[in-house]
């Protein structure tokens, strides 16, 4: 059952900028797996809405919900009752090819595998997302070359995933993630694959890309890695709050 939907309202003015939209409105949106008979209730009535410029950790146990809901942010899944505006636009419904092209546009995500192809250096990894949105191929090569040399990678280039540290890997992957100048990064358990050390290089990397302006969102189960965020979201049993619980 779905609430009917309401119009989405832009925010009002500050010191002069144009009004904006929240970069995700979610309204009652919730998610039931069913499997041979079986159903799992993963999302119950979410309602969220991140602001341009936020950096919001979404903070929960294992099996609480959270990559449920960031690949419904992140339009990689879209059975789900309930809403979705991004950016103002209204997306739930949406048909796939329609979807794949505002996620290839809008999103920017980064896994806590990397998610790079094995077989192709970290620079044709870095510029398929720009290829695939139909870029000029010398634009591309040279946006995910800058985009590499901005994550500490120039000297990189050629590189296979495989022969990298994982850190590296994960920078690579980010570059990735950054290429077509997405209106929010997503980062599900950005360091749960990295030690410590590496671990806090990746989150100082996606604290500077907020001070550059980026809409982060990331998911972890890690206090620390939550507390460094200003403003947390906590996901219990498919529902969530903001602050603290
Ligand atoms: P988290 O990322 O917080 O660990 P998930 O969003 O992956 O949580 O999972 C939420 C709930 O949905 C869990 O109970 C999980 O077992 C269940 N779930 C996740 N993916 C599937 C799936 N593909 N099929 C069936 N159940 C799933
Ligand atoms: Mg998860």
């Amino acid at each position: 059952m779905s609430r009917p939907a309401t119009v989405p309202s832009p925010l009002p003015p500050v010191r002069g900028v144009a009004p904006q939209f929240p970069v995700i409105q979610l309204e009652n949106v919730s998610k039931t797996y069913r499997r041979q008979g079986a159903e799992v209730e993963a999302l119950h009535g979410v309602d969220l809405i991140i602001r341009p410029g936020e950096f919001a950790a979404i903070m929960g146990r294992s099996g609480s919900g959270k990559s449920t809901l960031l690949h419904i942010l992140g339009l990689l899944d879209d059975e789900y009752e309930g809403t979705y505006r991004l950016d103002g636009e209204l997306v739930s419904g949406l048909a796939p090819d329609k979807l794949a092209r505002l996620r290839n546009r809008k999103i920017g995500f980064v896994f806590q595998s990397f998610h790079l192809l094995p077989q192709l250096s970290i620079l044709e990894n870095a510029e398929l997302p720009a290829l695939y949105a139909g870029r000029a191929p010398a634009e591309c090569r040279a946006t995910a070359r800058a985009r590499l040399e901005q994550m500490g990678l120039a000297q990189r280039l050629e590189h296979k995933p495989m022969e990298l540290s994982i850190g590296q890997r994960q920078r690579a992957a980010i570059a990735r993630a950054l290429v077509n100048e997405p209106r929010m990064l997503l980062a599900d358990e950005p360091t749960g694959a990295l030690d410590t050390r590496t671990a806090e290089e990746i989150l100082d990397i996606l604290h500077s890309l907020h001070r550059d302006g980026a809409t982060v969102v990331l998911v972890t189960h890690d206090r620390e890695v939550s507390e460094s965020a200003e403003r947390i979201i906590h996901i219990t049993d498919g529902q969530t709050h903001d602050g603290v619980v």
